[in-house]
């Protein structure tokens, strides 16, 4: 006699959690129950977080209308704790009330937030819209404000990049930790594209403090680890990003960071129903070494989840998840960015675009992640990628072509197929 559905729980909306609903409710609608948990009660584009602190637009999609159309059920509620030995999640509704979710699959996508170290504490981050739009609102209230961004990571670039062009009469300084030297290794830029955001950064008159580690900051000062001290009136911290510490405090394998460990086919160390995805995740592939906290790797982690969770509901062994990396996008502003393409291990080739053709570019990706999610017309290519990209474009259009639909599942493992 058949059991009933395997349910399938979803922990997160974001980039990674919201594709693998999608991606489930194509594969398993008729033979699986799917939920999504996410504290938020709608998705907007996170990686236009830095246009929202510009004051631009974003829209807002609501969870409820997009999960009830794919037969997914939503849960509004703040996930406290997972409990992988019991397969039992606990979670808190808005209106105070604490729930189990008992689940059978469990795909962890909780991403990541920017965490302020000790003395840092008091200042604003792009952590979600609410803080962006205060950003925005500071911004409006001060006349030639002086803005301090901490941290020159690709989101503190852009950040940078978008204010000083929204507000030219406001002093904008990027401090970091570190100096953007030309490297040939995973993450790295090449010379000319350095040169690219320097000029840039020169131009929108953005004061870029390298080596510049901020130890401190209160009463509108910020000190910096060699004694010197830069005011300011808003702070942002642009650096930092950790996972969710849900992962950990279950009792799952981690990395240094927090991260999940996961085995080749995204599933916990120890934990074959239990897998990883997106920012919460440690991925490593081999034909791409160890992925970066992005949507770029989000995106393909949720469609390697979806190949694993049909494997499983077909009693198989589930496929090696695979990726490449094919290029890095940088926004300078709405007309110019920086597109540095890369070889699949994340390592800066010399080929580069800017200006109009760059932003061009990253805007369609933005757009394509957008209709990837079933929120978006699927968005015109406005340029040719070079052809050296063509491997690994088409290694990751692969990817998408392994799962079977439901209708090919196998029942011996007493799933019903509807
Ligand atoms: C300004 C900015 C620009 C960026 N630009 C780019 C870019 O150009 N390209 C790129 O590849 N990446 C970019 N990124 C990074 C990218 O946004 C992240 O890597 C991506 O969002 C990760 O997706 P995710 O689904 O893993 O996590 P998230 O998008 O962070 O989603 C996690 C979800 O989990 C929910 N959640 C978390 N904890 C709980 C809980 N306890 N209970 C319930 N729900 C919970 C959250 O509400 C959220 O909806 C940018 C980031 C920022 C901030």
């Amino acid at each position: 006699m058949a059991r009933s559905q395997p349910r399938i729980l979803i922990l997160g909306g974001g980039y990674a959690g919201l594709h693998l609903a999608r991606l489930c409710a194509t594969h398993f609608s008729r033979i699986a129950s799917i939920t999504l948990i996410d504290a938020s009660d709608h998705w907007c584009e996170r990686i236009r977080f830095h246009q929202l602190a510009a004051g631009q637009e974003l829209p807002r999609y609501a969870y409820a209308q997009i999960l009830s159309s794919l037969n997914v059920e939503f849960v509004q509620a703040q996930v406290e704790s997972i409990q992988p030995k019991e397969r039992s999640v606990t979670a808190r509704s808005s209106n105070g009330n604490l729930q189990a979710i008992d689940y059978d699959y469990l795909v962890l996508a909780l991403g990541s937030r920017i965490v302020a170290p000790p003395g840092l504490q008091s200042m604003l981050t792009l952590n979600d819209a609410a803080q962006a739009e205060i950003i925005h609102d500071r911004l409006k209230a001060i006349s030639k404000p002086k803005v301090l961004l901490v941290g020159a990571g690709l989101s503190g670039l852009e950040c940078a990049f978008e204010l000083a062009e929204t507000y030219p009469e406001a002093r904008i300084t990027l401090a970091d930790s570190g100096r953007l030297r030309p490297m040939n290794q995973p993450g790295g830029f090449s010379r000319e594209a350095i040169q690219y955001l320097q000029a840039a950064a020169e131009r929108l008159g953005i004061d870029w403090r390298s080596d510049s580690r901020a130890i401190a900051s209160g009463n509108e000062v910020v000190t910096f680890a060699d004694g010197t001290t830069e005011a300011f009136d808003l702070c942002v911290l642009t650096a930092g990003f950790r996972p969710s510490p849900l992962i950990s405090a279950a009792g799952l394998e981690v990395d240094e960071r927090g991260c999940a460990l996961v085995e080749t086919d995204l599933s916990c160390k120890g934990y074959p129903e239990v897998l990883a995805i997106g920012d919460c995740a440690a991925i490593s592939t081999a034909s791409s070494g160890p992925l970066r906290m992005s949507c770029a790797a989000a995106l393909p982690a949720a469609m390697g989840a979806v190949n694993t969770l049909v494997a499983r509901l077909n009693g198989e062994l589930a496929p090696e998840f695979a990726f490449h990396y094919v290029f890095r996008n940088v926004s300078i502003g709405r007309h110019d960015g920086l597109i540095q393409f890369v070889s699949s291990h994340d390592i800066p080739m010399s080929e580069i675009w800017t200006g109009r053709k760059a932003a061009e570019w990253k805007d369609f990706i933005c757009k394509c992640t957008v209709a990837e999610l079933g929120l978006g017309e699927e968005p015109l290519m406005p340029h040719e990628p070079p052809q050296n990209i063509f491997p690994g474009l088409l290694a990751m259009q692969k990817l998408y072509e392994t799962p079977r639909r439901s209708g090919e599942m196998r029942t011996e493992h007493g799933f019903t197929t509807g």
